[in-house]
Protein backbone atom coordinates (compact mmCIF):
# COMPACT_ATOMS: atom_id res chain seq x y z
CA UNK A 1 0.00 0.00 0.00
CA UNK A 2 1.06 3.57 -0.53
CA UNK A 3 2.82 5.10 2.32
CA UNK A 4 1.53 8.82 1.51
CA UNK A 5 3.08 9.91 4.95
CA UNK A 6 6.29 8.69 4.18
CA UNK A 7 9.16 10.94 6.33
CA UNK A 8 6.23 12.96 7.85
CA UNK A 9 6.26 13.58 11.51
CA UNK A 10 3.48 15.93 12.59
CA UNK A 11 0.15 16.12 11.42
CA UNK A 12 -2.43 19.85 11.63
CA UNK A 13 -5.65 19.03 12.19
CA UNK A 14 -8.68 21.17 11.39
CA UNK A 15 -11.52 20.88 14.23
CA UNK A 16 -15.27 21.28 12.73
CA UNK A 17 -15.91 18.95 10.30
CA UNK A 18 -12.49 16.85 11.32
CA UNK A 19 -12.62 16.48 15.01
CA UNK A 20 -16.41 17.52 15.40
CA UNK A 21 -19.22 16.71 13.73
CA UNK A 22 -20.56 20.35 14.25
CA UNK A 23 -21.07 21.96 10.95
CA UNK A 24 -24.37 21.28 11.09
CA UNK A 25 -24.86 22.99 14.39
CA UNK A 26 -23.19 26.01 12.92
CA UNK A 27 -24.76 26.55 10.03
CA UNK A 28 -28.08 26.62 12.06
CA UNK A 29 -26.28 29.27 14.41
CA UNK A 30 -25.09 31.52 11.24
CA UNK A 31 -28.83 31.36 9.83
CA UNK A 32 -30.69 32.16 13.29
CA UNK A 33 -28.24 35.08 13.85
CA UNK A 34 -27.88 36.40 10.07
CA UNK A 35 -32.03 36.84 9.57
CA UNK A 36 -31.94 38.48 13.17
CA UNK A 37 -29.64 40.81 11.22
CA UNK A 38 -31.55 40.91 8.13
CA UNK A 39 -28.77 39.62 6.14
CA UNK A 40 -29.19 37.03 3.72
CA UNK A 41 -27.35 33.57 4.61
CA UNK A 42 -27.82 30.09 3.94
CA UNK A 43 -26.62 27.15 5.07
CA UNK A 44 -24.76 26.32 1.83
CA UNK A 45 -22.58 30.01 2.45
CA UNK A 46 -21.41 28.89 5.99
CA UNK A 47 -20.17 25.44 4.40
CA UNK A 48 -18.63 26.83 1.33
CA UNK A 49 -16.99 30.09 3.24
CA UNK A 50 -15.84 27.41 6.29
CA UNK A 51 -12.49 28.61 7.75
CA UNK A 52 -13.23 32.21 7.30
CA UNK A 53 -13.20 34.57 10.51
CA UNK A 54 -17.16 35.31 11.79
CA UNK A 55 -16.53 39.15 11.31
CA UNK A 56 -15.41 37.69 7.43
CA UNK A 57 -18.08 35.89 6.65
CA UNK A 58 -20.39 38.82 7.67
CA UNK A 59 -18.79 41.20 5.79
CA UNK A 60 -18.69 38.78 2.66
CA UNK A 61 -22.96 38.86 2.83
CA UNK A 62 -23.35 42.01 3.65
CA UNK A 63 -21.19 43.20 0.72
CA UNK A 64 -22.42 40.63 -1.16
CA UNK A 65 -26.61 41.69 -0.41
CA UNK A 66 -26.40 45.19 0.06
CA UNK A 67 -22.76 46.53 -1.51
CA UNK A 68 -21.35 47.19 1.41
CA UNK A 69 -19.50 45.60 5.03
CA UNK A 70 -20.58 46.50 8.65
CA UNK A 71 -18.24 48.43 11.06
CA UNK A 72 -15.64 46.34 12.67
CA UNK A 73 -18.14 46.91 16.49
CA UNK A 74 -21.31 45.51 14.92
CA UNK A 75 -19.71 42.52 13.15
CA UNK A 76 -18.33 41.73 16.94
CA UNK A 77 -21.70 42.12 18.08
CA UNK A 78 -22.73 39.63 15.02
CA UNK A 79 -20.28 37.36 15.78
CA UNK A 80 -21.02 36.67 19.80
CA UNK A 81 -24.96 36.51 18.79
CA UNK A 82 -23.50 33.50 16.26
CA UNK A 83 -21.67 32.16 19.08
CA UNK A 84 -24.60 32.43 22.04
CA UNK A 85 -26.91 30.43 19.07
CA UNK A 86 -24.32 28.09 19.27
CA UNK A 87 -23.61 27.53 22.68
CA UNK A 88 -27.93 27.11 22.70
CA UNK A 89 -28.09 24.90 19.33
CA UNK A 90 -24.74 22.73 19.26
CA UNK A 91 -23.65 19.71 20.74
CA UNK A 92 -20.38 18.38 20.66
CA UNK A 93 -20.68 15.39 18.82
CA UNK A 94 -17.14 13.59 17.79
CA UNK A 95 -16.83 13.27 13.91
CA UNK A 96 -17.72 9.47 13.52
CA UNK A 97 -13.79 7.42 12.53
CA UNK A 98 -11.93 10.68 14.28
CA UNK A 99 -11.44 8.61 17.13
CA UNK A 100 -9.80 5.76 14.79
CA UNK A 101 -7.79 8.39 12.76
CA UNK A 102 -6.06 9.85 15.75
CA UNK A 103 -5.40 6.34 17.68
CA UNK A 104 -3.88 5.53 13.79
CA UNK A 105 -2.00 8.73 13.71
CA UNK A 106 -0.27 8.26 17.27
CA UNK A 107 0.42 4.80 16.38
CA UNK A 108 2.61 5.71 13.58
CA UNK A 109 4.47 8.91 16.30
CA UNK A 110 2.84 11.35 14.06
CA UNK A 111 2.40 14.19 16.74
CA UNK A 112 -0.91 15.96 16.49
CA UNK A 113 -1.72 19.99 16.45
CA UNK A 114 -4.91 21.04 16.28
CA UNK A 115 -5.28 24.04 13.64
CA UNK A 116 -8.57 25.95 14.18
CA UNK A 117 -10.26 29.24 12.62
CA UNK A 118 -12.68 28.76 15.76
CA UNK A 119 -12.61 30.62 19.41
CA UNK A 120 -16.02 27.88 20.25
CA UNK A 121 -14.87 27.57 23.62
CA UNK A 122 -17.90 24.92 23.72
CA UNK A 123 -15.52 22.52 21.88
CA UNK A 124 -12.17 23.30 22.07
CA UNK A 125 -12.70 23.15 25.67
CA UNK A 126 -14.07 19.65 25.52
CA UNK A 127 -11.27 17.88 23.32
CA UNK A 128 -9.28 16.34 25.95
CA UNK A 129 -12.55 15.03 27.44
CA UNK A 130 -13.67 13.69 24.27
CA UNK A 131 -10.40 12.27 23.23
CA UNK A 132 -8.04 11.82 25.82
CA UNK A 133 -4.10 12.32 25.28
CA UNK A 134 -4.91 12.93 21.57
CA UNK A 135 -3.20 16.76 21.84
CA UNK A 136 -0.62 17.49 23.74
CA UNK A 137 -1.53 20.58 25.81
CA UNK A 138 -0.24 23.78 24.10
CA UNK A 139 -0.25 22.12 20.70
CA UNK A 140 -3.28 24.42 19.29
CA UNK A 141 -4.15 26.95 17.20
CA UNK A 142 -7.10 28.92 17.22
CA UNK A 143 -8.72 32.24 16.37
CA UNK A 144 -7.39 34.07 19.59
CA UNK A 145 -3.95 33.56 18.10
CA UNK A 146 -3.89 34.62 14.36
CA UNK A 147 -4.74 37.82 13.09
CA UNK A 148 -5.87 36.38 9.15
CA UNK A 149 -7.79 33.35 9.60
CA UNK A 150 -7.91 30.54 6.71
CA UNK A 151 -7.51 30.79 3.67
CA UNK A 152 -4.54 32.86 5.31
CA UNK A 153 -1.68 30.22 5.22
CA UNK A 154 -1.24 32.08 8.66
CA UNK A 155 -2.53 29.40 11.08
CA UNK A 156 -0.52 26.17 9.53
CA UNK A 157 2.11 28.31 9.66
CA UNK A 158 1.52 28.72 13.26
CA UNK A 159 0.96 25.01 13.84
CA UNK A 160 4.05 24.17 11.82
CA UNK A 161 5.70 26.88 14.49
CA UNK A 162 4.42 24.82 17.55
CA UNK A 163 5.19 21.45 15.95
CA UNK A 164 8.89 22.51 15.78
CA UNK A 165 9.43 20.35 11.90
CA UNK A 166 9.62 21.36 8.27
CA UNK A 167 6.70 22.03 5.80
CA UNK A 168 8.20 18.21 4.02
CA UNK A 169 7.64 16.74 7.59
CA UNK A 170 4.17 17.85 8.01
CA UNK A 171 0.97 17.26 6.13
CA UNK A 172 -3.14 19.16 6.89
CA UNK A 173 -6.22 17.58 7.48
CA UNK A 174 -9.25 19.58 6.54
CA UNK A 175 -12.75 19.21 5.41
CA UNK A 176 -13.21 22.84 3.76
CA UNK A 177 -11.88 23.90 0.19
CA UNK A 178 -10.80 27.20 2.23
CA UNK A 179 -8.93 25.39 4.96
CA UNK A 180 -7.34 23.11 1.60
CA UNK A 181 -6.47 26.74 0.24
CA UNK A 182 -4.42 27.97 3.67
CA UNK A 183 -2.77 24.31 3.89
CA UNK A 184 -1.11 24.19 0.27
CA UNK A 185 -0.63 28.09 0.54
CA UNK A 186 1.52 27.37 3.73
CA UNK A 187 3.69 24.58 1.79
CA UNK A 188 2.18 21.97 3.33
CA UNK A 189 0.72 17.97 1.74
CA UNK A 190 -3.10 18.67 2.35
CA UNK A 191 -5.60 15.76 2.91
CA UNK A 192 -9.17 16.34 2.06
CA UNK A 193 -11.54 14.66 3.77
CA UNK A 194 -15.27 15.17 2.72
CA UNK A 195 -17.31 15.13 6.11
CA UNK A 196 -20.49 17.55 4.44
CA UNK A 197 -22.33 18.49 1.69
CA UNK A 198 -19.16 20.21 -0.46
CA UNK A 199 -18.66 18.13 -3.39
CA UNK A 200 -15.00 16.54 -4.37
CA UNK A 201 -14.58 19.08 -7.14
CA UNK A 202 -14.28 21.97 -4.66
CA UNK A 203 -11.45 20.03 -3.15
CA UNK A 204 -9.41 19.44 -6.26
CA UNK A 205 -10.23 23.04 -7.45
CA UNK A 206 -8.24 23.99 -4.26
CA UNK A 207 -5.26 21.15 -5.10
CA UNK A 208 -5.81 18.88 -2.37
CA UNK A 209 -2.75 16.70 -2.37
CA UNK A 210 -5.60 13.55 -1.53
CA UNK A 211 -9.23 13.33 -0.91
CA UNK A 212 -10.84 10.80 1.46
CA UNK A 213 -14.77 10.54 0.81
CA UNK A 214 -15.40 10.04 4.65
CA UNK A 215 -14.10 9.81 8.09
CA UNK A 216 -14.25 6.06 8.24
CA UNK A 217 -12.67 5.51 5.15
CA UNK A 218 -9.34 8.24 6.15
CA UNK A 219 -9.46 5.88 9.50
CA UNK A 220 -9.08 2.34 7.69
CA UNK A 221 -6.50 3.37 5.59
CA UNK A 222 -4.57 5.09 8.40
CA UNK A 223 -4.99 1.94 10.74
CA UNK A 224 -4.01 -0.61 7.41
CA UNK A 225 -0.88 1.77 7.19
CA UNK A 226 0.00 2.07 11.24
CA UNK A 227 -0.30 -1.95 10.80
CA UNK A 228 1.82 -2.12 7.85
CA UNK A 229 4.49 -0.34 9.91
CA UNK A 230 4.24 -2.07 13.13
CA UNK A 231 4.59 -5.31 10.97
CA UNK A 232 7.70 -4.09 9.34
CA1 LIG B 1 -13.27 22.65 9.26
Amino acid sequence: MDDILKGKKAALIDMDGVIYDSMKYHAKAWELMMAEAGIPCTAEDVYINEGMTGPALINLLSQRAFGHGVSKERANELYGLKTKYFRQVGRNEPMPGTDRMLKALECMGIRRVLVTGSSQSTLIDNINNDYPNAFIPGDKVTANDVTKGKPDPEPYLKGLAIAGVKPEEAFVIENAPLGVRAGKAAGLFTIAVTTGPIPREAFEKEGADIIFPSMPDFADYLTTLCRDKVSE
